[in-house]
């Protein structure tokens, strides 16, 4: 990647006088960079320059890209953050620095759970970065993403360590951000390293599968093209092949058989809107067989990161079974580029709906987990002690998404309690909760939620709060919500330490009396 390349590529994109800018971040890093060589030998900037051009292909504002071009110079060269915040304004230096923030936290971590409390200082580093304005994970994304495709130069050990961190943190990442693109460029490359064995036997398996089917799918299609016609559907049709990665772990489920593997290859309709869709699965199953266990609706129930779309499986008369995925352009869009999808280029408002202290109100469901990790940031930037069970539920643990009866998505990290859900909506809600129905049955304060259930909080009048309740919720949010309501109502006295060590001895001495 050289400069003219790259000013190229973002010419048709940004205002001329950001164009501008661009060129002197390419000299000003340049010129800090000059006399460092990545491990190929090339010239350092390269790897900044094409961690820009990957920023422009998912179509990420103009300060991003900066920050692109920027991002290691303050970590490995003298450039300073002062400097940069003179040349090129507060918001790309804003970007610079979580970055910089980020990398120094991921020093010497391998995988998830190492991102956690033994290293707390670097771990509010990293989420009060990251907290404050997601695009700093996208650039990490970018980062990374160049580091992966450049492997080759590394030594094994390396290649093997960046790989597995790829895998464990990076892919994860970007698929809770909606990247789906991005999260199987990883998964493949990183696979492809960790296990380069398997990674070949599968592909020369995917390699032969497909040779034999893609003709007989043309026929599916042509057929499924027709009809679209003759109902006067306006539908894009086209194949997507299951990643390596992915056929990797679903061998696993089905013992190693690939002929119970149903979806190698499936059919891709795209149509103009939901109605579409659903007359388009509506259509398939007038003329296939579907095979009922595997209709997936993730329009009216989304995946938990935001995919939407409708599945469904479908036997053809002459015995083939083909997946059917069905989804607007929008959707589509989400689904390829998650998050990223939010930032057009120029426009610079929609990068700031994603930036600090919005409250999950206005974020759409999926990104509700982005204002509670900006909460939780706030809550460590002040020095409050946050235990490492509370963080792994509220950060990396799987997500639900739960509706109120008006059909309001809500997303809760998995093992959510009712209780969560009720301040989640609202802490007067919660404050005021009586009793649960989800799914139109009465639900337990201790049962879990589960993904799209419908959850109804019953009210009473007075504040229903109790001590008791700090057991019966699971996110940081609820908890806090409730401790300062008991705080307020007299019901947790704030004990003084002296007050707190008798109380504890007498516990212990009568360890029988409950
Ligand atoms: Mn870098």
């Amino acid at each position: 990647m050289k400069k003219h390349e790259l000013l190229a590529h973002a010419k048709p994109h940004y205002e001329e006088d950001r164009l501008l800018e661009l060129e002197s971040a390419i000299d000003y890093a340049t010129e800090k960079h000059s006399g460092q060589k990545r491990k190929s030998g090339e010239p350092y900037i390269i790897h900044p320059l094409s961690v820009a051009d990957i920023l422009i292909d998912w179509g990420m504002d103009i300060d991003t890209v900066l920050a692109g071009v920027l991002h290691d110079t303050v970590e490995d060269t003298e450039a300073t953050l002062a400097e940069i915040e003179n040349l090129f304004g507060r918001d790309v230096a804003f970007l610079v620095d979580g970055v910089t923030k980020v990398s120094q936290a991921r020093a010497g971590m391998r995988d998830l759970a190492s991102y956690l409390p033994q290293t707390k200082d670097n771990l509010s580093k990293l989420l009060i970065a990251v907290g404050q304005d997601v695009r700093v994970i996208i650039i990490k994304l970018a980062d990374r993403l160049h580091n992966m495709q450049t492997l080759q130069h590394m030594k094994p050990e390396k290649q093997v360590k960046i790989s597995r961190e790829s895998l464990e943190v990076f892919a994860p990442m970007a698929d809770r951000i909606g990247m789906g693109r991005v999260r199987v460029q990883l998964e493949e490359l990183a696979f492809s390293y960790l296990d380069p064995k398997e990674y070949r036997r599968l592909e020369n398996l995917m390699r032969q599968r497909l040779g034999k089917s893609t003709r007989k799918l043309g026929i599916v299609r042509t057929e499924v093209e027709k009809s679209l016609k003759d109902q006067g559907i306006k539908a894009e049709i086209n194949g997507r092949v299951k990643s390596i990665y992915s056929l990797h772990r679903k061998m696993k489920k089905v013992d190693g058989n690939i002929d119970d593997i149903y979806d190698l290859m499936a059919l891709r309709i795209i149509v103009e809107s939901k109605e579409d869709c659903y007359r388009v699965l509506g259509l398939l199953h007038t003329i296939y067989q579907p095979m009922i266990a595997r209709i997936k609706d993730y329009i009216s129930i989304p995946k938990p990161n935001g995919y939407q779309s409708l599945h469904t499986t479908v036997i053809t008369p002459s015995k083939q079974i083909v997946e059917f995925q069905i989804r607007t352009y929008e959707m589509h869009e989400f689904a390829e580029r998650g998050l990223a999808a939010s930032f057009h280029y120029n426009e610079q408002k929609s990068s700031k709906d994603y930036t600090k202290h919005k409250g999950s109100a206005t974020l759409p469901s999926h990104l509700q987990w982005i204002s509670q990790l900006q909460e939780i940031a706030d809550r460590l930037t002040t020095g409050e002690e946050i235990p490492q069970e509370q963080l792994n539920i509220d950060l990396f643990g799987n997500r639900i998404f739960v509706y109120s009866p008006k059909g309001d998505l809500y997303n809760l990290p998995e093992g959510a309690l009712p209780l969560d859900f009720a301040y989640l909506v609202h802490s007067d809600i919660g404050l005021h909760a009586y009793g649960f129905k989800v799914n139109g049955s009465i639900h337990a304060f201790d049962k879990p939620l589960e993904n799209g259930d419908v959850v109804e909080v019953i009210t009473r009048k007075l504040p229903q709060a109790k001590r008791t309740w700090l057991s019966l919720t699971k996110t940081t949010h609820a908890r806090n919500k409730l401790r300062s309501q008991l705080k307020r109502l007299g019901m947790l006295e704030s004990m003084t330490h002296a007050a707190a060590i008798i109380r504890d001895k007498a516990t212990r001495q009568k360890p029988n009396q409950k």
